[in-house]
């Protein structure tokens, strides 16, 4: 039995609220998808709560110091902010694997230490942001206007209040991603997890606090599903929205938002494209581990459409069924441990789903398609790998979301571009052909916020983001800071 089984469930975590760590009403189970069993419990956030969140945020934006206080004072506070959470960072591991089911070097790497390397970049940040984008003195003299000058410059300004709603797979990583580069313009947030993964923001909570936070500047709403989420969108208090989630949320959020004509960070789904050619380098696209999605393929820029072209198709497909028949499925903390659970029962069921889907559409499972039955209870499923796959069948449009590939033949760049842009997403793509003149030409041609040629882009240096039904919006890196200002232009003539 693991360590999770035998501790009873953390209990004791608070929402933030106006700088209040508040216990709240109702209980909500987190479930350790490795054990079925409940590892933690947030209280469940009410309509009032969350009206109380915005109205904290509102004024504090409004009146408060934050938007107002110099920059170095702003560094400071999330510096310390990031040095909280710092120190806690082998407990973000634990949660990273018990809540989230992520194996320990996922945990590690992409769930905890590159956030908090990012929360600390931000900080840094605050410090040196330039308000003043812009500035152009057009120092002569105006025609018929002896003398006098006229000035014209571009200020940055933070967009205000914003409501930060967040998925359940990376669920620290995508919160720090909206929470710090907000803050560190000037904004103030309403910060919403899902509510199957609300943990790590509970100690976000304490972080922030124990960092001195000012009151109202940092609100965080644990347990909490759509009908909070709503709130949180439609309030005409709040200024905008960052999302990051499903395509179907994604298109609601839009709507909700519509009607105060809301400005919205959109970060939804994928369905990309993993492009080898005849002529690839094989031995460098398997050392990527293709077969091995990372997070059980619990991840928006997933390349799960694997187009291969017809020469090589038979051998690629048979390597990567190998690849996928050697992943080690051990215990949670067990670091060899090469692929986990899915993250929550529903998530279980929709991917099976999906695979009897492809059953039916006539594809061929060549490996894979069943829970893992030695390793009950557990979301556990096979690595799958489905062949004589055609485009326009379900699994090769919907995002299953699992660890599942499906395998496309294609003849030629022209219909490997094709069949890469035949999607409602564009998020990301891999091209692999050791003609770099040509893998340029096919990665510049399709329609995605990133494209690796020869490797997989690395989303964490940014732009990330998506073309298409991907969403709206880029984060990661400087190019989230832009997220949360307004520009506004002023001209002075003496
Ligand atoms: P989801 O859309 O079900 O939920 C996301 C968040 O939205 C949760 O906090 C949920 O409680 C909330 N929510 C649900 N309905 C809502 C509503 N009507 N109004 C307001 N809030 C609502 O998504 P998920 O299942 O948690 O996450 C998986 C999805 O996230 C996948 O589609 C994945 O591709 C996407 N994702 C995208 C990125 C990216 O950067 N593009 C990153 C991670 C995940």
């Amino acid at each position: 039995m693991s360590s999770a089984q035998q501790r009873a469930a953390v209990t004791g975590l608070s929402h933030l609220i106006d700088g209040e760590l508040v216990a709240g009403g109702g209980r909500f189970a987190i479930v350790s998808p490795w054990t079925e069993l409940a590892i933690a419990e947030t209280p469940r956030a009410t309509p009032e709560e969350a009206d109380r969140a915005i109205a904290a945020a509102r004024r504090a934006f409004d009146e408060g110091p934050w938007p107002r206080m110099a920059p170095a004072a702003r560094a400071a506070v999330l510096r310390r902010f990031a040095e909280r959470l710092q120190a806690r960072r082998d407990e973000l591991v634990h949660i990273a694997i018990h809540q989230a089911g992520a194996v320990r070097s996922l945990a590690e790497g992409l769930q905890t230490d590159a956030p908090l390397a990012a929360a600390f970049g931000y900080a840094d940040t605050a410090g040196t942001f330039e308000t003043i984008e812009s500035q152009t003195l057009e120092g002569t003299p105006l025609p018929g206007a002896s003398g006098r000058r006229r000035s014209r410059l571009v200020q940055r300004v933070p967009a205000g209040v914003i409501t930060a709603i967040t998925p359940f797979n990376y669920p620290f990583r995508v919160s720090v991603q909206k929470v710090f580069p907000a803050l560190a313009v000037g904004c103030t947030v309403i910060l919403k997890p899902h509510p199957t993964t609300a943990w790590d923001s509970a100690l976000m909570a304490q972080a922030a606090q124990e960092a001195g936070v000012p009151a109202g500047v940092l609100n965080i709403l644990l347990g909490a599903g759509p009908e909070v989420g709503e709130l949180l969108v439609a309030d005409p208090r709040v200024d905008k929205v960052s999302f990051t989630g499903s395509t179907a949320t994604g298109r609601r959020i839009m709507e909700l938002a519509s009607a105060t004509v809301k400005n919205v960070i959109l970060e939804l789904g994928g369905k990309s494209a993993n492009i080898v050619c005849a002529d690839a380098d094989l031995e460098k696209f398997f050392a990527t581990e293709p077969g091995n999605l990372k997070h059980a393929g619990q991840g928006c820029g997933q390349l799960t459409r694997v187009l291969i072209e017809e020469e090589i198709y038979a051998e690629v497909t048979a390597r990567i069924a190998e690849q996928m028949r050697r992943i080690p499925l051990g215990e949670a903390e067990d670091p060899s441990t090469g692929l986990g659970p899915l993250a929550n029962r529903a998530q279980f069921e929709r991917v099976l789903q999906y695979i009897e889907i492809g059953r039916k559409e006539g594809a061929t499972l060549m490996c894979g398609g069943e829970p893992v039955a030695e390793r009950a209870p557990g979301f556990r499923v096979q690595p799958t790998l489905f062949t004589d796959v055609r485009n326009d069948m379900r699994i090769a449009q919907e995002e299953i979301f699992g660890p599942v590939l499906v395998a496309i033949p294609f003849s030629g760049a022209e219909e490997a571009i094709r069949i890469a842009d035949d999607s409602i997403y564009g998020i990301n793509a891999s091209v692999w052909s050791r003609d770099t003149e040509k893998a340029w030409r096919i990665a510049a041609s399709i329609r995605t916020g990133s494209v690796g040629v020869n490797c997989l882009a690395n989303v964490t240096a940014g732009p990330h983001g998506g073309f298409k039904q991907t969403g709206i919006g880029r984060e990661w890196g400087k190019y989230s800071l832009d997220e949360y200002v307004e520009l506004r232009a002023f001209e002075v003539h003496e």
